[in-house]
């Protein structure tokens, strides 16, 4: 497909027909998964297919990352082993010791990474990135030179300006990452907000279906730091591998349904629960009385997402009562799946979390939406 028909046509077909590859050879309208590790050298010593060994050269790999590169309107992307892979490479790949501005409230696993990075020469400030004079006053011009944010951001669905953090990021020289895992494509084009990278934990919603762990850089234009990640990539060996790139794949066709249905299905479990006697407070962007609602307004198109979270008015121990009570909903980590989960987060979180000890959230998959209802309020009963 060329670049006038991808952005002719919407994201929902560009998925649905994984950008009309095909199989050259068969003429099969799904692609076959290429798993040589290796490849023949020609007689005069070069390789004119371009292929030499598979820690960078996968076509498997490849095609997902055309068909992630098109969804984000991005020039390339790159697919990684995993979410961290993808994000930690981005800071290994920094020039130079750097002041890195970060999200206060982000997923935990690279916040804890973020915290120690200082053995890399980078100091850090977490901030409130949706409070943009708290961002402004971290600047510290000359030294800071990356911004990490994340939005909406795990697990209280904070929402940060991502044009806004551009022009103050790139006023003081400085490049943009948005780990955009939980918006998805469809609902949030963070490079045409002004980002440099996107950055997605493709475990969760571009695969959709719990079996693949794969993560995903997309860049705006391609330019120094690009180039160092890409040789990151293969120098550290954190390339995706190709069986794991083709279920990636797979998952990818039905990516524009699922998230809409995933966020019509929370926005109509939030309404209802808005008001509920045993919780305090409901964390959804798609709500009106949201701090960060009016920037999701202008910055979610379509949706607001299939993640939300509830706060126990009665506290800790009655959350977790609440999520032993569920059948339907699985007690189990991650989001963006097909089935639905449930969480404690301070409970997986631990230290320097801004995670209170009273929220569940919510990771709203492809079941009935009124079955999901009542198998929540039923639990929730435990925390009157
Ligand atoms: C899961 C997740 C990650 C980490 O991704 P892995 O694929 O689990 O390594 C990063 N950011 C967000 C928002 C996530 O949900």
């Amino acid at each position: 497909m060329d670049d006038q028909t991808k952005a002719r046509l919407s994201l929902r077909t560009l998925a649905a027909q994984a950008l009309g590859m095909h199989d050259p050879v068969t003429k099969g309208i799904v692609q076959p998964i290429h798993m040589s590790a290796t490849y023949l050298r020609d007689s005069d010593n070069g390789y004119r297919a371009g292929y030499v060994y598979g820690h960078t050269d996968n076509v498997s790999v490849q095609q997902a990352e055309h068909l992630i590169a098109a969804l984000e309107g991005a020039d390339e992307a790159l697919l990684f082993g995993s979410g961290m892979a993808a994000a930690t490479t981005v800071l290994l790949a920094l020039e130079k010791p750097t002041h890195i501005i970060a999200s206060q409230v982000m997923y935990w696993g690279f916040r804890s990474w973020l915290r120690e990075i200082g053995r890399y020469g980078h100091t850090v400030t977490f901030v409130e990135t949706s409070d943009l004079d708290a961002v402004r006053a971290a600047v510290r011009p000359g030294e800071t030179g990356l911004f990490w944010i994340e939005t909406p951001s795990n697990p209280l669905w904070t929402i940060t300006d991502i044009a806004a953090i551009c022009d103050i990021a790139h006023a003081a020289d400085a490049l943009v990452c948005v780990d955009s895992t939980v918006a998805t494509p469809i609902f949030t084009r963070p490079l045409a907000l002004g980002a440099d990278i996107v950055m997605h934990s493709a475990t969760k919603y571009l695969n959709g279906h719990s079996d693949v762990i794969a993560g995903a850089l997309a860049v705006a234009s391609d330019g120094p730091l690009w180039r160092r990640i890409a040789k990151m990539r293969g120098q550290l060996g954190g390339a995706l591998n190709p069986f794991d790139a083709w279920l990636l794949m797979r998952g990818m066709r039905t990516l524009d349904v699922r998230v809409r249905a995933q966020a019509k299905s929370a926005a109509s479990l939030v309404e209802r629960l808005v008001g509920h006697p045993a919780v305090s407070t409901v964390l959804y962007p798609g709500l009106a009385t949201h701090p960060g609602h009016a920037v999701a307004m202008r910055q979610m198109t379509g949706g607001f997402g299939g993640m939300f979270s509830l706060r126990i008015g009665k506290g800790e121990k009655a959350a977790i009562a609440v999520a032993a009570c569920v059948e339907l909903w699985k007690r189990a980590t991650s989001l963006g799946g097909v089935e639905s989960l449930i969480e404690h987060r301070a409970s997986i979180e631990g230290e320097g979390s801004p995670c209170p000890g009273d929220l569940l959230r919510f990771s709203v998959g492809l079941e009935d939406a009124d079955e999901l209802y009542f198998d929540l309020t039923r639990a929730l009963s435990v925390a009157l």
